[in-house]
């Protein structure tokens, strides 16, 4: 799996890796299920000490009292969980307990922490210690040894390791360190109007499309493939649930590529431009035009990847207002061409006689729209052309 930039807060950067298979995931397993143990265990005291007293128990006598009982004979077990897991898991219940007390001062309505199920329970934190990364793709976590995918090095001091089971069972590490997220890139004066498409995933005013990847699309057969036979296997089988987890595989594989075309793109784009103009993405309008297609190409989760590149790197992502014809107007003459249909690709202007590719003559609206309206002047998407040309 890719290594890549996540979405976190100041200059943190989170390295995420696969684990390799190997029997000894089932002691990560097992530490996983222990830290759902204590959290509830942990709950369980708040509920108890809220019930008599009306407050919330102070974080540091939790863990005090949690590394007493694990003295105990009884507790022995917990002691294979590392002592900086159990502080994260009495911290963080303490955060949401603070912010339920904050809520309720408020007189905003939500809920105690609560409960969950063993099952549920999917991960554990170390912050700075209980682990050590070792040579070449080697990470000893407690006092074992393992190896994972590793495809970029890690840069600067780590700050906090998670240890995350998935839904197929596959172990992951989320490595946080106080590395610089990205560079700031420079500036290029660059300014372009962007139409999504179906075909085209982004038409952009100065004529360097970028083509749709359609791996949805791709593997739709082996989809219909995987579905097919799971429908075929007896409920509560052992096969069914076999059938049920290459399914869930292959939606993972082609989350993962279209994640990682987002990320890559997004990049590229926010290198080359300082300003960048879209249309205000309406997901049910689009939906009724192109149907299941959309959910291919995921242009909202693509927006959020790009909006926060673009925020990191100094660079500005606008979108203009719903209601502008974007497609419907001679971005020549600013005829507005009211009995345009979705199926015509080209039309002529009635009024200049300028012959429209439909998504590029949007582009060039958009362009023009937002670049007035941040006070840009007047750029004439022609113009650009030219240069880029
Ligand atoms: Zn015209």
């Amino acid at each position: 799996m890719a290594t890549k930039p996540s979405i976190t807060k100041g200059q943190m950067k989170t390295f995420c890796a696969k684990l390799y298979k190997s029997k000894k995931k089932w002691v990560l397993y097992d530490q996983i299920t222990l830290a759902g143990e204590i959290y509830n265990h942990c709950i369980a005291l708040h509920k108890r000490y809220y019930r008599l007293y009306n407050k919330s128990l102070n974080v540091y006598a939790l863990i005090n009292h949690i590394t007493k009982l694990k003295k105990l004979s009884r507790y022995k077990h917990w002691r294979q969980l590392g002592s900086q897991a159990i502080q994260d898991i009495a911290e963080r219940i303490d955060k949401s307990y603070k912010l339920f007390f904050r809520n309720q001062k408020h007189g905003i309505k939500s809920g105690t922490p609560h409960f969950k199920k063993r099952t549920n329970y999917k991960s554990f934190t170390l912050k700075q210690s209980g682990y050590k990364l070792l040579d070449g793709n080697r990470i000893k976590i407690g006092n074992k040894i393992y190896k994972y995918f590793k495809s970029q090095e890690i840069e600067g001091n780590v700050k906090t390791l998670t240890i995350k089971r998935d839904k197929l069972g596959d172990i992951y590490l989320y490595i946080v360190t106080d590395a610089e997220n990205l560079k700031v890139a420079p500036r290029t004066g660059e300014i372009v109007g962007c139409d999504f498409g179906l075909k085209t995933f982004l038409t952009v005013s100065n004529g360097e499309d970028v083509e749709s990847p359609l791996f949805f699309h791709q593997n739709r057969i082996a989809i219909r493939k995987t579905n097919r036979k799971l429908s075929k296997k007896q409920r509560l089988s052992n096969n069914r649930r076999k059938a049920r987890k290459s399914l869930e595989r292959l939606h993972k594989r082609i989350a993962n590529k279209r994640s990682d075309f987002h990320w890559k793109l997004a990049n590229e784009l926010t290198d080359k431009y300082d300003f960048m103009f879209f249309e205000t993405l309406n997901i049910k309008a689009m939906q009724m035009l192109w149907g299941k297609k959309i959910s291919d190409l995921a242009f909202f989760s693509f927006m959020l990847k790009l909006k926060y590149l673009a925020s990191v790197k100094g660079k500005t992502i606008f979108c203009i207002g719903r209601f502008v014809p974007s497609s419907k107007t001679c971005s020549v003459c600013g005829y507005v061409y009211k009995d345009l249909e979705l199926k015509e690709r080209e039309w002529r202007c009635p009024e200049c006689n300028t012959l429209h590719d439909r998504d590029r003559n949007a582009s060039y609206n958009i362009l023009r729209v937002g670049a007035s309206t941040l006070g840009l002047g007047d750029v004439s998407p022609l113009q650009t052309m030219a240069i880029s040309a």
